[in-house]
């Protein structure tokens, strides 16, 4: 008996993505901890006697991976919770994080921002957020050291942690501005623990000089998209899927100039949005909204950026213009300044030649 098909996320290698040489590749919306190799999972659960579902790639792969394009949220879920398993001490992750490094060199990418809760990394073996996310900060530097590939880090509030848990992440990201971190988001339980309750603590990060991307518009609707841009002061958007809903909504992300990260493979992985064919880029885009792609949880979603951009034409059906659109709106929005964003065009531009 043939076991049943199963649609894969990837696509052949041969198929190149369309990604402009002459623009630099970016991704501003990706989490570190979603993005552990398969490898380095064995290797820390070796090394730290942790019990694994199995003890091969092959078999692990399943256990910590979505193969499947359609999934249910709980899914996707338990797969974080088996990638936090082997963040189990502060040389582990930074070790996670200077293989993110690597990885993203490998793409091609040119400069990316990996965001990542130390909150929810540390829970399990209660490790420090302030120390987690400097663990974070050394294995990107290590890995900055090695590879032609400019990082950024963005500190996560996980919605379901706490209030005590919310100050403490939000001041370890403070605290590690002059080691990489540049900006903060909220993540988590979106229905849950609505962005009402985070008020201060976007004002003192504000005032603190952070950054501001607020993870808004998948599970709660419109109204949070909004919330997060007025109350909260979000520059951008992660996902957003659902703003679109309310045309007012969509009036006032397009006044402030706010940028939309989107993560078409995972959003459907995840069922926000119900497959390919209605996910919303193509609309926002010919809204004139600034959209970006990004990868979200490679790690999980078994994808990479270039994957994501193939998706973008083959399965939404977004044009060569329109991808190009999308390069030039991620240098345009991410938290990098003016010469910075220079030398990448220049960098690329270079390359193209
Ligand atoms: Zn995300």
């Amino acid at each position: 008996m043939t076991p049943p098909a199963s649609v894969s996320t990837s696509q052949p290698a041969r198929d190149p993505a369309p990604i402009a040489r002459d623009l630099p590749p970016i991704d501003l919306h990706r989490h570190l901890d979603g993005n552990v190799r398969l490898t380095t999972i064995l290797e820390l659960a070796r090394a730290y006697g942790i019990r694994l579902p199995a003890d091969n790639v092959e078999e692990l792969r399943p256990h910590a991976q979505i193969q499947d394009v359609v999934a249910s949220v709980m899914d996707f879920i338990a797969r974080f919770a088996l990638l936090k398993l082997v963040c189990v001490a502060e040389d582990a992750v930074a070790r996670i994080a200077e293989e993110n490094v690597e990885d993203t060199a490998r793409e091609g990418i040119d400069y990316i921002e990996l965001r990542c809760s130390p909150a929810c990394m540390g829970e399990r073996y209660g490790l420090d957020p302030t120390r987690v996310l400097a663990a974070v900060c050394r294995g990107v530097k290590a890995g900055m050291a090695r590879y032609p590939v400019q990082v950024q880090i963005i500190g996560i509030m996980s919605r379901h942690l706490g209030e005590e848990s919310y100050w403490r992440e939000l001041e370890a990201a403070i605290a590690l501005m002059g080691e990489g971190v540049i900006g903060i988001d909220l993540a988590g339980d979106e229905a849950n623990f609505p962005g009402t309750r985070f008020v201060r603590h976007f004002a003192r990060a504000r005032a603190a000089g952070l950054r501001i991307t607020v993870y808004a518009g998948e599970a709660a609707g419109a109204w949070s998209v909004r919330q997060a841009i007025e109350e909260l002061g979000a520059e951008r958007i992660g996902h957003g899927a659902r703003a679109s809903e309310d045309p007012a909504v969509m009036r006032l992300i397009a006044e402030r100039g706010i940028t939309l990260e989107v993560c078409p493979t995972s959003n459907v992985q995840t069922q926000t949005v119900p497959d390919y064919a209605r996910h919303p880029p193509p609309q926002l885009l010919r809204a004139g909204q600034r959209v970006t792609l990004n990868s979200d949880d490679p790690g999980i979603s078994a994808i990479d950026l270039p994957h994501e951009y193939r998706v973008a034409r083959n399965r939404l059906g977004l044009t060569t213009d329109e991808l190009r659109t999308i390069q030039a709106n991620a240098l345009a929005a991410a938290f990098i300044d003016d010469v910075t964003r220079a030398r990448l065009l220049a960098i690329a531009q270079k390359r193209a030649t």
